[in-house]
């Protein structure tokens, strides 16, 4: 069977598009984050819509699972597939229509956001969000979960940016969103024609197929970046400015790389004409004077970090990740959680961690990074433990996780379990995908 079905995915993809072998299949056991590992059967990577619509269709002929993988970056097992298909998207990486009239940009999903980002720019464009795993980052991917980044206070989420989507449903048929529905109109407008299907897929990790083309909203080159940094020894004060900054809409993004009790550190980074630029710092300093427990500390270093943020963001995670939790919160819970899931972390003896944050118009990404030495087992374990307790304890909270992948199924299974939201999920997952082979196990459907 598994040399029949081998023969099958390469005559749709090509011989040398497909493999069951040992040594290929080991580098797609795991993403980014440290899940415990599991075996796809197959590693298959189509090269179009019509290549990922064959494979879906024959892997419900053999009702085989299939999980969709961009660049695995992200951490949370959302690309793992046990015994299943992991189809690749990276060979999808075209360009495929830059709209200055509209302002849109429409790209395939396997494209890395580093070279989006590169070809734009030569035209004087910019995109709203980028994370900064963007060298490996897909906006499949980033679409998927829904992704959050650089751009949070102006342009939200990656969700908020899309136009339209095209995407191969579970049983195998092509479908496209907004006006695109429509064969002889362009991507312009999302919300047409009836109800917003893109936001079936916005935020399902595959569950509800794959996407195959992506069209975002694009803005011009702004005349002028600038960048300062603070720096703060109560943790509530800086939370009312981050609060007082995002309703005011006064910046393009706020980064909190380090919160601990006494030492806050926060850059913000407005955008736009040179006298807007001034006006918004302007105003975000005389926020900050109303705070004395936070002082100006000047925008050399985050203007060092900004040139290199694609490469720099990824430093951290050398120390040797074991873990992350990532969760929003509205601002008025920040500092309670802050304290609550340092006692967690402290409670189960873990002694090397970073708590940071990313604030967004109406609450924050609180991110917690737990770092252990490969190969302690012990510290390994206790880290685990730590995470299921602070995934429950954010969910308690009245937070939810900014991504889901396999990580937080049984979390939310637990605090969603018999609601109307998550029977009606349910409802829709065995109506599109009734052999339940589309990346089962994602957000516990
Ligand atoms: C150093 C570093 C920094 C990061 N910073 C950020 C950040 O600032 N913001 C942020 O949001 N993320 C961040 N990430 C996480 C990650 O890089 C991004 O979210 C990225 O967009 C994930 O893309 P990927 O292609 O690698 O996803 P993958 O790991 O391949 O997949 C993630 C999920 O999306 C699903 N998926 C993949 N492609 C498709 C598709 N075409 N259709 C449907 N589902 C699909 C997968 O099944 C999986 O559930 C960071 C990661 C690293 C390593």
């Amino acid at each position: 069977m598994t040399d029949e079905i081998v023969r099958r995915l390469a005559e749709i993809v090509g011989e040398e598009h497909v493999t069951d072998k040992t040594f290929i299949r080991a580098a797609y056991t795991q993403d980014f984050g440290v899940q415990p590992p599991r075996w796809p059967a197959y590693v298959v990577r189509p090269g179009s819509a019509e290549e990922i619509a064959a494979v879906v269709r024959l892997a419900n002929e053999y009702r085989i699972p299939i999980t969709p993988r961009g660049g695995g970056s992200a951490q949370e097992g959302g690309c793992q597939s046990e015994g299943g298909i992991v189809l690749e998207t990276l060979r999808l990486n075209r360009i495929l229509a830059i709209d200055e009239s509209a302002g849109t940009v429409t790209v395939e999903a396997g494209i890395t956001f580093v070279k989006l980002m590169a070809e734009l720019e030569k035209r004087g464009w910019k995109i709203g969000i980028a994370p900064s795993g963007a060298m490996a980052g897909t906006p499949g991917a980033h679409v998927s979960r829904p992704g959050v980044g650089w751009g949070n206070i102006k342009y939200v989420c990656q969700g908020d940016q899309v136009i339209a989507l095209k995407a191969v449903l579970p049983t195998g048929e092509i479908i496209s969103t907004g006006t695109r529905a429509n064969p002889n109109a362009r991507p312009f407008f999302r919300y047409a024609l009836g109800p917003d299907l893109a936001g079936l897929f916005i935020g399902a990790e595959g569950a509800f197929g794959i996407l195959t083309e992506i069209t975002l909203r694009m803005y011009p080159w702004p005349k002028q970046i600038y960048l300062e940094r603070y720096i703060g020894t109560n943790l509530r004060d800086a939370v009312e400015i981050f609060r007082q900054i995002a309703h005011h809409n006064l910046v393009c993004y706020i980064s909190v790389p380090v919160i601990e009790p006494e030492h806050i550190l926060f850059d913000v980074n407005v955008e736009g004409d040179p006298p807007e630029v001034e006006h918004r710092v302007q105003r975000i300093r005389d926020i900050v004077r109303q705070y004395p427990s936070v002082r100006y500390e000047g925008p050399d270093a985050p203007s060092r970090f900004w040139e290199r943020r694609w490469f720099l963001t990824g430093e951290e995670f050398k120390q040797g990740i074991a873990g992350a939790v990532n969760y929003f919160l509205p601002f008025d819970k920040l500092e309670e959680a802050t304290y609550i899931m340092r006692d967690i972390i402290l409670r189960h003896g873990i002694q090397r961690f970073a708590q940071q944050m990313f604030p967004e118009p109406t609450g924050a990404e609180h991110v917690n990074l737990l770092f252990h030495h490969s190969g302690d087992k012990e510290e390994y374990a206790k880290i685990h433990r730590a995470i299921g307790e602070m995934m429950d304890k954010a969910l308690e909270l009245g937070g939810a996780p900014y991504s889901k992948g396999r990580q937080w199924a049984p979390y939310l299974e637990k605090h969603l379990g018999g609601t109307g939201y998550w029977e009606t999920l349910k409802a829709l997952k065995r109506a599109l995908d009734p052999n339940h082979i589309m990346n089962p196990g994602v957000l516990g459907l």
